[in-house]
């Protein structure tokens, strides 16, 4: 028999959990002739009544486990501590609680990887529809800012929505970061991967989670934690403005040998000064950034606390 584990990340999902997993579940069951299948589900911290939800549900289903954490720690977290168990199944998949993934697609995701073929099958949105217009905005610049200066490469419609063979899982935890930023770490471990369509779906019940805030706390880590061009970028404007005030001095001295009654320059003066100031903070703050991060790195602290699991496994 096959083994598949599917990781669900849940913070806060007491509307759509039971959704999700009568939804799930019919189709799970529609595959045990050939994988016998565990729901993973990860409880980020909720405040609500999440984990006692899928308390019950694994009373009454064997095949749900649970891992808790002691706090909202975010969903790569959530996505690495369920990772880390699941890794002794053969395949494994993520899935938002939200239903915003259908569960439908799972067979024929599975059956790319089952076949061999591919190692990833992945699900990507087809529109965004349904989407916040300025998170669109935003996301559509992010994903060109990254692919641009980074070493990756994103797909822009790519969704946390995944069905990976053992071997990938095994990559991806074996990088170390504490910073984590899945989509460039899928991307980055590489593997045959089989993009599939997949409709934009709208929330079954609940709300996002993801804010404005968030979101560009995720951008950062995503463009810091996969290049180093911000660090150059210091080099580049520095060589720029030494040309521009080098041909500021030349026609310093070339206006005041034509004509001596010059007024004054010390506007000029304080203009480059102001600005050169001003580069040379912004780049201070861009050496503060990674700076952070190493510090952040070496500290080595846990990615996740638990505080209760029904996995009775050691996970990181
Ligand atoms: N999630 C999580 N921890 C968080 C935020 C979100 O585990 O801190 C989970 C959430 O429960 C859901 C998935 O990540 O299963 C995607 O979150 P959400 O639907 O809010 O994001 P969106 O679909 O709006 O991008
Ligand atoms: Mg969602």
């Amino acid at each position: 028999m096959n083994t598949l584990g599917l990781i669900v990340p849940c913070y806060n999902e007491q509307e759509v959990l039971e959704l999700f997993y009568n939804e799930t579940s019919k189709i799970i069951s529609g595959l045990s002739e050939v994988f016998s299948c565990e729901l993973i589900f990860v409880d980020d911290g909720s405040s609500d009544n999440t984990l006692s939800i899928i308390k019950n549900l694994a009373l009454k289903d064997p095949a749900v486990k649970y891992i808790s954490f002691s706090r909202n720690f975010g969903k790569e977290a959530a996505m690495l501590a369920g990772m880390s168990y699941a890794v002794k199944f053969d395949y494994i998949g993520i899935m938002d609680a939200d239903l915003q993934h259908s569960p439908s697609l799972i067979p024929e995701m599975l059956s790319y990887v089952y076949s061999g073929e591919y190692d990833v099958a992945a699900a990507r949105r087809e529109d965004r529809a349904g989407e916040d217009k300025l998170k669109s905005k935003l996301s559509e610049s992010f994903y060109k800012v990254i692919n641009r200066v980074s070493e990756i490469s994103l797909n822009e419609s790519a969704q946390d929505f995944r069905i990976m063979s053992k071997k990938v899982v095994e990559a991806v935890l074996s990088l170390p970061e504490n910073i984590r930023f899945s989509k460039g770490i899928f991307s980055w471990v590489g593997f045959n991967v089989k993009w599939i369509a997949h409709e934009n779906r709208e929330r079954a019940a609940g709300q996002t989670k993801w804010s404005i805030r968030k979101l560009f706390k995720y951008a950062f880590d995503g463009i810091l934690g996969f290049t180093n061009s911000p660090l150059r970028l210091g080099f580049f404007c520095g060589a720029f403005f030494a040309v521009i005030s080098l041909f500021a001095l030349i026609y310093g001295i070339v206006r005041n040998s034509i004509s001596p009654e010059y007024i004054s320059s010390l506007p000029y003066i304080l203009a480059a000064m102001f600005f050169i100031g001003a580069v040379m903070l912004v780049f201070m703050g861009v050496l503060g950034e990674y700076i952070g991060r190493i510090y952040t790195e070496s500290k080595n602290r846990p990615k996740f606390v638990i505080s209760e699991t029904n996995t009775r496994q050691n996970i990181l």
